[in-house]
């Protein structure tokens, strides 16, 4: 069977109240009376959704047979925010309601909800504690059981499901921190400066060793590194190199402490020459994220980089750790499409780009 995801429109209504009347007549005789009663969803609720966009409707082999409330944004579920248990997923999710199937329409419930997943990467939902054949397809299909939420329609507690998807389970996924940095951070575009060279500074301590080790130590290299101000660092003299290399609460490193140094100086005639430090990073991709595999190690554009700042006397600057670097600043663009920060960062607009060595405006270009 050939199954498609549309939006609802006026015209499908009495397919999608046919169905609404025989998913309630269903529920009634497998257990499940209290969960839509006689009468729920009511139709203007469905006009409603609708009017808003938010009804859509599974059609298999050109025929109407499922159709469900589908919408997605930051706490985008009022009766969510609180629940005796806990979602783990971020703000940002996708939710499922009304779901529901003609007679015909076996597969269809779970085709709509892996839609659902795919649009999002990040998706909520629930169902009446009595509605087991729900539970059972959820879960069939990867949702993990959080709590009991209430809604606003009736009394009944109901079981909250969610689903997260996320890029990288071998790489970044090992533990509660990587996985709040996966969220937040890495691989998201970033044009802040202080953000940049924070991470500029990382990356040059992180060669040899863990990234998680690093971000243990971040708040460390903030009150050490004097928040990561590229001007007091590049005046650190001999004395403040001796206090660093006594402070065991970052990486003591004479060589890396030294480069790091040498390259708060290279920033601050960066931001001389291109307005400033990001200036410099994106003008190499014209300020476009470009998508690359995760499990890369160089790229053509690190190697164009690494060549620029090691010719601008950038130490660490090897093409390994500049790919990490753009990687983690979002100038290389790795998450993977179904993961929920590639949804966050609508990163279907990235869909176009590929780096061009010739896109560059200046810089690198007498290297051979
Ligand atoms: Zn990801």
């Amino acid at each position: 069977m050939n199954m498609e995801i549309r939006k609802t429109e006026e015209r499908d209504l009495p397919e999608v109240l046919a169905i609404y009347r025989y998913a309630r007549t269903f529920m009634r005789e497998h257990g499940n009376p209290r969960q839509w009663g006689d009468k729920w969803p009511p139709e203007a609720l469905i006009r409603e959704d609708i009017r808003r966009g938010k009804s859509y409707v599974c059609e298999a082999d050109g025929r109407v047979e499922a159709t469900f409330f589908y919408d997605e944004g930051e706490n985008v579920e009022p009766a969510y925010s609180v629940i005796d248990g806990s979602f783990t997923g971020p703000a940002r999710y996708g939710v499922v309601h009304r779901i529901a199937a003609s007679e015909n329409g076996h597969g269809a419930g779970s085709f709509c909800v892996n839609w659902a997943v795919s649009q999002c990467g990040n998706l909520r939902i629930d169902t009446h504690p009595d509605n087991l054949i729900m539970q059972h397809m959820l879960q069939k299909n990867g949702f993990r059981y959080c709590g009991i939420v209430h809604i606003p329609e009736d009394d009944d507690p109901r079981y909250a499901y969610e689903k997260v998807v996320r890029c990288g389970e071998r790489y970044y996924l090992k533990n509660e921190l990587l996985t709040r940095y996966h969220d937040k951070e890495w691989g998201k575009p970033e044009h802040d400066e202080q953000k940049l060279y924070e991470m500029f500074v990382l990356e040059l301590f992180q060669a040899g060793v863990s990234w998680e080790l690093l971000l243990r130590k971040r708040e460390n290299f903030r009150s050490a590194f004097d928040n990561f101000d590229a001007e007091k660092i590049a005046a650190y003299g001999p004395e403040k190199i001796d206090a660093l290399m006594q402070d065991p609460g970052i990486i003591r490193n004479r060589r890396k402490i030294e480069a790091a140094i040498g390259n708060a100086r290279v920033v601050l005639k960066l931001r001389e020459e291109f307005g400033s430090f990001s200036n410099y990073l994106w003008h190499f991709t014209e300020n476009r994220s470009i998508p690359e595999r995760m499990d890369a190690v160089t790229d053509q554009l690190s190697d164009d980089v690494s060549k620029d700042m090691k010719k601008r006397g950038i130490r660490f600057a090897g093409s390994v750790t500049v790919f990490s670097f753009l990687q983690a600043v979002g100038i290389l663009y790795c998450h993977d499409p179904e993961c929920l920060c590639f949804h966050r960062d609508h990163a279907e607009t990235f869909a176009q780009n590929h780096y061009q060595p010739e896109n560059r405006v200046s810089g690198g270009r007498n290297d051979r």
